[in-house]
């Protein structure tokens, strides 16, 4: 079968297959500007792309050309009142109308004063906020359709991953979370969707979102030590209702580097796909867990962030790749540039020396190296990361918590025990609980699954009463 003009054999692809690679960009996105001073530069994404350019990658790729997404996209997640306001929200009107002012304040936007008494204007009224934020989510969104079109192996979009966005809140530089609008896009084709977030930063927005979903697993790595943003995402949490322990967090503290980093990543991501057999993965790219970020400690190199792509890679699910956090901008660039060439299967083939284009003096901090040197490994880590075997035990077993039945085929729904239920209490009776009328079975099974998959559940019971009329 021809799987297509653009795409590669991929030297690390077990199965030597063609990728199919779509990449989608908006040049108006360096036109966004957060305001003088502010971490987050859009133009960190134009960078990104003119590097790519530079490098050819985008014959390798079809471009994603599409329309921004429209406002009522947005309300597959957000709630209308704040789809408003973003639609209202222009600096002249925020200046001159006193009740908007304090409807943007309610909705996280403007400056404000913190529980500590410090000012913030982490989420600013920018010139264009409604059409930047239709842009990267239209992005996202255009992206996950082509996952679900099936054209498409891998699709990227490094302006969307906006990750702290809430239903009706700005948080964390973050307006509209493109991710969950993409994640909702593709369970309208696929049954279990992963998503993974190597973020500096907790995914708390995403998290949140699918926190009592069994369709829908976040495993979120992050910084997680007091005062750091936002103060979530403990071991501990797990998510909860049917979603219990299809919500991950694995907490980091600073100076994680790659082999650190991936002692960790590898086993649980390896666990995860065992367990929960996604039929697509999502992974936020935030560069900002990269070394030398301007707001996180972590870390990674540029070769140590892509080993995260490349290793998602492997398992051949369509795979959406977003971008995210990252503040040192030329980090940002080189790191979602050598990520694009992993996902066309050129890792191997790319130059070191970045060539020249419109960007090339950002990169000279980083002696025009694609990979700029980190310090030694494990240099700040061993300290600081004593507890990461703690850590990595304590994740597998909440991914142990779930079991798939291996029987169970990848399309199939998940069973009842991995909805949080155990199949012989649906089978048997309490025999101590004689003081209660017995209920019909059907009854009992409905209001011991509440919202669950039923098929799953019925798949499981049939599969025990053949094996119970074996023996
Ligand atoms: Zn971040």
């Amino acid at each position: 079968m021809d799987m297509g003009a653009n795409s590669l054999p991929s030297p690390s692809c077990p199965d030597g297959r063609k990728r199919r690679v779509c990449y989608y960009y908006d040049p108006g996105i360096s036109n966004v500007d957060y305001g003088e001073g502010h971490s987050m530069v859009p133009r960190r994404v134009a960078m990104a792309h003119s590097l790519v350019a530079s490098y050819g990658l985008l014959n390798d790729m079809t471009r994603l050309r599409t329309r921004p997404a429209s406002p009522e996209e947005l309300l597959a997640f957000h709630d209308q009142k704040y789809v408003d306001l973003l639609g209202r929200l222009t600096p002249a009107a925020y200046m001159s109308d006193g009740n908007l002012r304090r409807t943007a304040e309610e909705h996280g936007i403007g400056p404000m004063r913190r529980l500590d008494g410090a000012c913030t204007n982490d989420n600013p009224v920018i010139d264009g906020l409604m059409g930047y934020c239709l842009s990267y989510a239209g992005g996202s969104l255009a992206a996950a359709r082509a996952l679900c079109g099936g054209d498409h192996d891998v699709a990227i979009n490094w302006s969307g991953g906006m990750h702290h966005a809430c239903r009706g809140h700005a948080n964390g530089f973050c307006y509209v979370n493109d991710i969950v609008l993409a994640i909702k896009q593709l369970l309208g084709r696929f049954r279990r969707v992963l998503y993974v977030d190597i973020d500096g930063h907790h995914g708390d927005g995403v998290e949140k979102a699918f926190a009592d979903s069994n369709q829908v697993m976040t495993l979120s790595f992050h910084q997680y030590e007091s005062q750091f943003f936002p103060g979530t995402g403990s071991i501990d949490d797990v998510g909860e209702g049917a979603g219990r322990y299809h919500a991950l967090n694995v907490p980091l503290k600073k100076g994680m580097d790659d082999q650190g980093y991936h002692e960790l990543f590898k086993p649980i991501v390896g666990k995860a796909m065992q367990v929960f057999q996604p039929d697509a993965v999502v992974l936020q790219c935030g560069a900002d867990s990269l070394s030398g970020d301007r707001l996180a400690g972590l870390e990674l190199s540029v070769g140590g962030h892509a080993e995260c792509v490349r290793y998602l890679r492997g398992f051949n699910a369509p795979l959406l790749l977003l971008g995210g956090g990252g503040y040192t901008i030329n980090h940002v660039a080189s790191c979602w540039c050598y990520e694009t060439a992993v996902a066309v299967g050129k890792e191997d083939e790319i130059a070191h020396e970045i060539p020249h284009h419109p960007y090339d003096h950002y990169y000279r901090s980083q002696g025009y190296r694609l990979q700029y040197r980190t310090e030694a490994p494990g240099s700040r880590s061993s300290g600081e990361n004593k507890d990461a075997a703690v850590i990595r035990v304590k994740a597998l077993e909440h991914l142990s918590a779930i079991n798939c039945a291996p029987s169970i085929q990848f399309h199939e729904p998940c069973g009842a025990a991995a909805q949080g239920m155990d199949v012989d209490d649906l089978c048997h009776h309490d025999d101590d609980d004689d003081d209660e009328e017995e209920a019909d079975p059907m009854e009992r099974l409905h209001l011991l699954c509440d919202n669950a998959d039923l098929r799953g559940i019925f798949i499981e019971l049939g599969r025990k009463r053949l094996s119970s009329q074996k023996c």
